[in-house]
């Protein structure tokens, strides 16, 4: 998932991208609140943290415009106000959710998972399971389901970060672009085959049947239901 993070302190804004790395987000960060104004319709971010006391434009301001211009990007308001008329007014401007300064990276995770799950309709929980294939995003673990029982797959975080796109709206085909762009952020140097080379590894380790080209468009996660067609040394049998 790619994330845009609004925020001007350089302290809150390094830490807060890093949690968010290590989680396998692709993270763009701008520092201040005109640069926040443009910068979201430019990539389809899975979700926006936005810093209330802003440099050049306020917070709550940012998050006027953007609405204004039907941009329905779930946005989680950061504040270091922790008076209650400003979280009131964001959550009326149409942010989905509100941490306040300080807060813990664990907690920051866990809203920002309930805001982008609650986005897909799905709140039951967290797991993400089509067919034999289960992805749990809280635990990044990702398991497929054989013969033999339940196997989990290690992956490394551009590969679970592709699996999870492509688990998110299951059955639907992502062109290159739209996986680049959910999972590598501006600062990212992208080789040309980078996608190909990411689907490549997943699917030898999870089983090349999983993961469906359709020619000339992209890429679709395909469902397995039947349990003896997936091997239990790795991977579906083609
Ligand atoms: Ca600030």
């Amino acid at each position: 998932m790619r994330i845009l993070l609004v925020e001007d302190d350089d302290m809150i804004g390094q830490a807060v991208q890093e949690a968010l790395e290590s989680n396998a987000y692709a993270v763009d960060w701008v520092q201040d609140g005109a640069r926040a104004l443009d910068a979201i319709s430019e990539v389809p971010y899975d979700c926006a943290l936005l810093d209330l006391g802003l440099p050049k434009v306020d917070g709550i301001k940012v998050l006027e415009y953007w609405r204004s211009q039907k941009i329905k990007t779930p946005v989680i308001i950061l504040t270091a106000r922790d008076e209650l008329p400003d979280r009131v007014l964001g959550l009326d401007k149409g942010a989905d959710d509100y941490i306040v300064k300080p807060f813990e990276m664990q907690e920051l995770l866990a809203r920002l998972r309930a805001v982008t799950r609650r986005l897909l309709g799905d709140n039951a929980d967290s797991i993400m399971t089509y067919g034999c294939l289960s992805l749990n995003p809280l635990k990044h673990e990702v398991y497929i389901k054989t013969g033999r029982g339940n196997m989990e797959i290690e992956l490394t975080a551009r590969e679970f970060a592709l699996l999870e796109t492509l688990m998110m709206r299951p059955g639907a085909v992502f062109s290159r672009d739209a996986l680049e762009q959910r999972i590598y952020s501006w600062n990212d140097e992208i080789e040309s085959n980078a996608v190909e080379y990411i689907i490549y590894s997943l699917r030898r380790k999870i089983g090349a049947s999983f993961i469906k080209n359709v020619r000339g468009v992209g890429w679709k996660v395909n469902k397995i239901d039947d349990p003896t067609l997936v091997s239990s040394d790795g991977g579906a049998k083609d």
